[in-house]
């Protein structure tokens, strides 16, 4: 934060940063930090406040660190408005009405087909909106972001996917207008061309990754989660913020090239390469060579209940399957020297963890493994709703938006 630190500039953004991170919540300690003046620290706190962003906490005052009387203790005030969040995956959808501080108001889960195309399925998440505003009593003029996460590789700077291989017709596709569009019919948001609702989309690894890491991990600053469902995708948050590559390629493990496995039929990708991660390794190929073997099983999602009852065929394929990836995983380990890996997804669970960690540990150099922390999932089926909700407040409220946001409301 360049502006604070004694110069003259913190901005209200700033103020408002410091005191959501925690580093500065009391109007001594956000002059001390700062050297902003009292009266600046007091106006600028004022239009904070008039817009409901900011609230004096009714717990006990804190003592100042300029001395004299304990101050007030000052709060984001989450009250102001709501996020919409939505979690797709290649054969279900989850919706969640969130508060700023990702307290979930309301949700739902239901079966849709990712593979039907952008149209249906954002018209369908749309739909998702509007029932949860009208359950939850809020009106669509709370919502102040929307996030989206989606199973394939995305442009953060455009909110299109790219080239995505389980996700046909959605390549390059206008995700952003046509969900916005979806919520205003819906849920009767007010059609304000000048403020469009802001819709944020990235890839569910990564939004995973960074709702894991902040709810759970916070203090971690190299934190990478493995997604294991129907395709494999990997989520990588260095020092709070998610690493995307200079395309949005980064995490996308899945189509790495596996050694040794044979160029048959058996090991074509979704991607049209042979014996990728995601062909050998993933809940779908688990559930392939479950079903060739006469266990009824399609899906990722099928694999998980083979497993959760301990079927015994299912258990030793996540074990190879888990082996597979944890040799990928080596490299990853190696490159990144994260303090936590976390496997999520349908496979997750510990004949997975056991191949991960038999193939990782003889693999990586001890240096790189030496404190890594291998764990599953915390949020479960809420980390990519909760991810995708905390980025998009933690873009609104950035320090360089809160100005333009704050002049737009008239404060
Ligand atoms: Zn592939």
């Amino acid at each position: 934060m360049k502006s604070v630190n004694g110069s003259d500039r913190a901005s209200a953004g700033d103020l408002l940063h410091l005191v959501r991170s925690g580093r500065a919540t009391t109007r001594g300690a956000l002059q001390q930090v700062t050297g902003l003046s009292r009266a600046t620290v007091g106006q600028r706190l004022d239009r904070l406040f008039r817009a409901g962003w900011l609230r004096e906490g009714s717990g006990n005052p804190v003592e100042s660190p300029l001395g004299g009387r304990p101050s007030v203790r000052l709060e984001f005030d989450d009250a102001h408005a709501v996020v919409l969040a939505a979690d797709l995956e290649t054969r279900h959808a989850r919706t969640a009405l969130l508060t700023l501080t990702g307290e979930v108001v309301a949700e739902h889960g239901w079966p849709l087909r990712v593979d039907e195309g952008p149209e249906k399925v954002l018209d369908e998440v749309g739909a998702g909106f509007g029932e949860l505003l009208r359950a939850s009593g809020r009106p669509a003029d709370s919502v102040c972001g929307i996030g989206l996460a989606v199973p394939g590789p995305v442009d953060s700077g455009t909110g299109r996917v790219v080239q995505p291989p389980i996700m046909p017709g959605w390549d390059g596709y206008d995700i952003r207008g046509r969900l916005r569009r979806a919520f205003t019919e819906h849920a009767g948001a007010p059609t304000t061309a000048s403020a469009p609702v802001p819709v944020c989309v990235d890839n569910d690894a990564n939004l995973m990754a960074y709702g894991e890491q902040r709810a759970h991990y916070p203090d971690c600053s190299a934190f990478a989660l493995v997604k294991v469902s129907t395709g494999i995708g990997a989520g990588v948050v260095v020092d709070g913020s998610v690493y995307r590559g200079i395309d949005g390629g980064a995490g996308d493990i899945g189509h790495i090239r596996v050694p040794g496995v044979p160029g048959s039929a058996a090991a074509l990708c979704k991607c049209g390469s042979y014996g990728c991660l995601a062909a050998v390794a993933s809940g779908r190929a688990v559930a392939a060579r479950l079903a060739a073997a006469g266990v009824p099983a399609a899906s990722g999602s099928d694999v998980r209940e083979l497993l959760a009852a301990g079927h015994p065929e299912a258990v030793g394929l996540a074990r190879e399957a888990g082996r597979q990836v944890g040799e990928v995983l080596a490299t990853v380990v190696t490159l990144l020297n994260p303090g936590v890996l976390m496997i999520a997804g349908d496979l997750a669970g510990t004949p997975f963890l056991t191949g991960v960690r038999e193939l990782l540990y003889q693999r990586a150099l001890p240096r790189s493994t030496a404190h890594l922390e291998i764990v599953t999932s915390r949020l479960g089926e809420r980390a990519g709703l909760l991810g995708a909700g905390a980025l998009v407040v933690e873009q609104l409220y950035a320090p360089e938006r809160v100005e333009a946001r704050l002049a737009a409301l008239g404060f």
